[in-house]
């Protein structure tokens, strides 16, 4: 960047000074003539004294023009008043050419003088007006900068450093940095640092760890810390660069937490969906165990065998096996319906919560999730975890079906349909449904996955109906599938988790 030319550059001070030079040395000449008419005796080998004076004063302030001209003034008026004063010519041509001579050389030297001063002010100018602006830009740094010296005595603190640590820069300038870390990390990281001082090994240096910081208030907290060093003439400088790793920490937890209650919602509907299906499936042997043992103990009683214990045997075979199928029936009942806690949410503050999760999932499969939610009310009666569970079944197929093509797009949107209810689509860019399972994507065990078991939809469609909604799989604009769920909307947000703020993004 070019910087603006300065007054000096542009010629206007110096021709100021020319004339102010010359006016300078106008006075000054006709002071020392008149100096010389009034003291005459007193002065009269003496008057270029006065005149040298003005020719350094002109030097240091007006540069070497201005003093030059005052000299040839000065000159002059010192020849004139010589003259009037009767001393030879050749002793006045004589005087005349020194002071010349001298008043070129003070020129000179003064003007040299006055570029030097001038250059150094500017230089100071320029290394405060560059530390301002480095100030300025690692205060607008996100993250926070710390810069150390070899002693580790604080040099520069930015902004974020300030908010980071509850520090003013003006209360920790010039502190040893061990103040931002609690003792035991201060002197492992110290050793490091020293280590590299003396002998040049590069373990902390250019690369980035993760330390525990300690703020003011002496709580500690994680961080990641990157350093470099800068180096000043002799003097070495370490800049420490800080990101605060305590929200990256709570968002891994809570996804952790997330992730182990959709995963306990999961198995205990998984259970229910198992039992369901093992229901369905035993009931039939069941029965006809329990037939064929009621038919087991009449012929028994035919034929006349008197063995009450055989009787009595058969007869017990045939409770257990009613009773087995009852157990797998309330097993269902209390998977599926006993563990839900319904309350009035908010979708999108449900959506919110495992936006976090369904990023990972998507970044894993090197897909691309977009949203595009209600912009009204959705409040609805939901379990939390159990629709969380739902949405969560629902990417992941998404993401099964679009990792074989180069375009991977999900998209999540809700909508109010024509009876007012909210409507959640999530939709890909994959083949869409497989005809061998379109008609029943929603019942247990339809599945085309080579390790499927093709009971997450039939969950989903459970989850579902136990709101009192309805799920259907379509065709989507984006050229996969589009899984539809409605849910009734609520009034306001009443108990539970309501009123949350981590709302996912609405278009
Ligand atoms: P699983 O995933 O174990 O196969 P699901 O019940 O979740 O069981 O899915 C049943 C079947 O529905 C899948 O095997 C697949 O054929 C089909 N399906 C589900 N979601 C999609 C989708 N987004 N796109 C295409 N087909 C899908």
């Amino acid at each position: 960047m070019t910087a603006p030319p300065t007054p000096s550059q542009t010629g206007t001070v110096p021709l100021r000074g020319f004339f102010l030079g010359q006016a300078v040395a106008l006075v000054a000449a006709v002071g020392a003539l008149a100096l010389h008419l009034l003291f005459g005796p007193l002065f009269s080998h003496s008057v270029y004294l006065f005149c040298v004076p003005a020719v350094l004063i002109c030097a240091a302030f007006l540069g070497f023009p201005a003093a030059m001209s005052t000299t040839v003034l000065m000159t002059v008026g010192g020849f004139l008043a010589d003259a009037s004063a009767a001393i030879p010519p050749s002793e006045q041509f004589a005087r005349a050419a020194f002071f010349l001579f001298a008043g070129a050389v003070i020129a000179l030297v003064g003007g040299q003088l006055r570029r030097t001063l001038a250059h150094q002010g500017r230089a100071l100018d320029e290394a405060a007006e560059r530390e301002a602006l480095l100030r300025a830009s690692l205060d607008a740094v996100a993250e926070a900068t710390v810069v150390i010296d070899e002693e580790g005595a604080i040099v520069s603190f930015s902004h974020a450093a300030e908010q980071l640590f509850g520090w003013s820069a003006a209360d920790i300038i010039g502190q040893n940095a061990k103040v931002l870390m609690p003792p035991a990390h201060a002197e492992a990281h110290y050793r490091h640092v020293r280590r590299y001082v003396e002998t040049g090994e590069r373990r902390v240096i250019g690369s980035s760890r993760q330390v525990t910081g300690q703020r003011r208030d002496g709580v500690e907290f994680p961080l990641e810390l990157r350093i470099g060093e800068v180096k000043i003439g002799k003097r070495r400088y370490f800049t420490g660069v800080l990101r605060d790793l305590s929200t990256m920490r709570e968002a891994e937890r809570r996804s952790d937490e997330l992730h182990a209650q959709l995963t306990q919602v999961w198995s205990l509907n998984s259970m229910g969906e198992m039992a369901s299906v093992l229901a369905h499936e035993l009931n039939q042997p069941l029965s006809a165990v329990a037939n064929y043992l009621r038919a087991a103990r009449t012929l028994i009683a035919n034929l006349e065998v008197d063995d009450d214990d055989l009787i009595d045997a058969v007869s017990r075979a045939g409770d257990q096996a009613v009773r087995a199928g009852e157990i797998i029936r309330t097993m269902r009942v209390l998977a599926t319906r006993g563990g839900t806690e319904q309350k009035t949410e908010s979708l999108s503050g449900i959506l919110a919560e495992i936006e976090f999760i369904i990023g990972l999932m998507v970044r894993d499969a090197g897909a691309r999730v977009f949203y595009e939610l209600h912009q009204g009310p959705d409040t609805v009666l939901a379990d939390r975890i159990q629709i969380q569970q739902l949405v969560v079944n629902l990417v992941r197929n998404a993401i099964d079906a679009v990792a074989k093509f180069p375009n991977r797009e999900i998209k999540i949107s809700t909508q109010l349909d024509a009876d007012g209810k909210i409507l959640t689509t999530v939709e890909d860019s994959g083949p869409g449904v497989d005809t061998a399972v379109m008609g029943r994507v929603f019942q247990p065990l339809a599945s085309t996955k080579p390790a499927g078991m093709g009971l997450g939809l039939s969950i989903c469609r459970a989850i579902v109906e136990n709101h009192g909604g309805r799920i259907w799989v379509e065709s989507s604009p984006l050229g996969g599938a589009a899984f539809c769920f409605v849910l009734a909307r609520t009034g306001v947000i009443g108990d539970g988790a309501s009123g949350r703020q981590d709302r996912v993004r609405r278009r």
